[in-house]
């Protein structure tokens, strides 16, 4: 197990063919059309940690992760794995396992040969770890207290080696309750199945660090919300350092210690999913985190009133008063998430709508709103509103609403 640190990790890709500058000319600046697709990501994973790298497809997650699998060479930056710089090291020496979205396993191999091919050939090109491998992990240990360690009578192992190939190829089936699959093909298998066996090869290598690859996004719902609680608990069984790429939020807010949220090749926030759902750091976070997203509404903070229209005054309670003494006169941006718009009655304090879609879930309703007051420029930049409902309120489209801000769970940003 190992920490994983990050130091100015920069990663520009060179221009496309037919991409560059016409006239063709060297100079020292970057050749016209290089993408820079990662910019001095600095990010320190401690050891155990389950990580989740977050944000839009295309903003550099499987850059970052295939850079620290070393599948992709670095532009500029450092990667350590636990006290290794690992920058120059190729794959296979840097103790990482990867689990990818498509699987990756070898179509014409059982599950068996699959879960140990990388074993095998871990013994036979990796002299010097031998030492190390010829222990089972512990937890590998702990499985097989009580299983049989003996091939049935008149077979043997063709060496020392191989019986610790069965012995690990067997306690990984049975965590991953794959033992009755060892002897099919990858064709016989169902994609949760799969999913399992490639999960089974990576841990039976008994890496330092997982590296995760959307490895659930070929599933259906239910089997990727079952996945993903078998992942967790695998993961905290195993305590192995883990990184995982996901452009879905969910999968991030319940899977991952800490959350990564990226955006064009920048981080933009490392907390816990609840510190970036309660205190998101900027208005990309807000809109990425939660479902549906934080409202967003521009205002006009007259200390210590908020206006939107010629109707709407909320106070503002005393401890936004110095936090926003800059914005004095300005225009900023409220935001406010679906479950802190209440509706309520009419009052100046209140934000008057009208209905225009309801969606009941049964569990849940939603509603989005438009501002009624649609001569005023912020009713036009607000364009419509999404409020949680109790379900068992029941609410028409057309219908006008009052909505109260819960004053303790607005947030303000910049305006763009
Ligand atoms: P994500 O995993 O977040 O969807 P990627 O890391 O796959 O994003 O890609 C980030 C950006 O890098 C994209 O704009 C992609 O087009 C670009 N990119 C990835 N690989 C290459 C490459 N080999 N050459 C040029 N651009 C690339």
């Amino acid at each position: 197990m190992a920490q994983v640190v990050l130091e100015n990790v920069y990663k520009s890709f060179p221009p496309r063919r037919g991409e560059s500058t016409p006239s063709g000319k060297k100079t020292d600046a970057e050749p016209a059309g290089t993408v820079n697709v990662l910019r001095r990501i600095n990010l320190t994973i401690p050891d155990g940690e389950f990580m989740v790298l977050v944000g839009p497809s295309g903003c550099g997650k499987s850059t970052l992760l295939r850079l620290i699998a070393g599948l992709e060479v670095m532009t500029g930056g450092n990667i350590w794995v636990g006290d290794r710089l690992v920058n120059d090291l190729p794959p296979k020496d840097r103790d990482i396992a990867m689990v990818f979205q498509n699987y990756a396993l070898y179509p014409h191999m059982t599950v068996y040969d699959n879960i140990a091919f990388g074993l095998r050939r871990r013994s036979q090109a990796e002299e010097p770890r031998q030492t190390q491998d010829s222990q089972l992990p512990t937890w590998a240990e702990n499985l097989l207290v009580g299983a049989t360690r003996k091939l049935p009578k008149g077979l043997r192992y063709v060496s020392d080696r191989e019986r610790e190939v069965d012995q690990q190829v067997r306690a990984v089936a049975q965590l991953l309750q794959i033992e009755t699959l060892l002897h099919r093909l990858p064709k016989q298998l169902s994609g949760g199945q799969r999913q399992r066996v490639a999960l089974g090869r990576a841990i039976a290598r008994n890496p330092q660090v997982f590296l995760m690859d959307e490895p659930l996004s070929n599933l259906d719902a239910k089997l990727r919300a079952e996945t993903r609680a078998q992942i967790v608990k695998l993961q905290r069984q195993l305590g192995t350092t883990t990184i995982y790429v996901t452009h879905d939020q969910t999968e991030a807010m319940t899977m991952g210690d800490r959350i990564a949220i990226m955006n064009q090749g920048q981080i933009q926030q490392v907390a816990s999913p609840l510190e970036l759902y309660n205190h998101p750091a900027n208005r990309f976070v807000a809109e990425f985190i939660g479902t549906p997203p934080m409202n967003f509404i521009p205002v006009e903070f007259h200390a210590p009133l908020l206006i939107t229209h010629s109707q709407f005054r909320l106070t503002l309670p005393d401890i936004w008063a110095t936090a926003l003494q800059k914005y004095d006169g300005q225009t900023l941006i409220l935001g406010i998430r679906p479950e802190h718009l209440i509706v309520s009655v009419p009052a100046t304090k209140n934000l008057p709508v009208q209905v225009d879609l309801v969606e009941n879930l049964g569990n849940d309703s939603f509603i989005t709103v438009a501002l009624t007051e649609t001569d005023s420029q912020f009713a036009h930049a607000a364009k419509s509103l999404q409020v949680r409902v109790p379900p068992d309120r029941l609410v028409t489209v057309g219908e006008q609403l009052w909505l109260s801000l819960t004053a303790e769970k607005i947030h303000f940003f910049d305006p763009d």
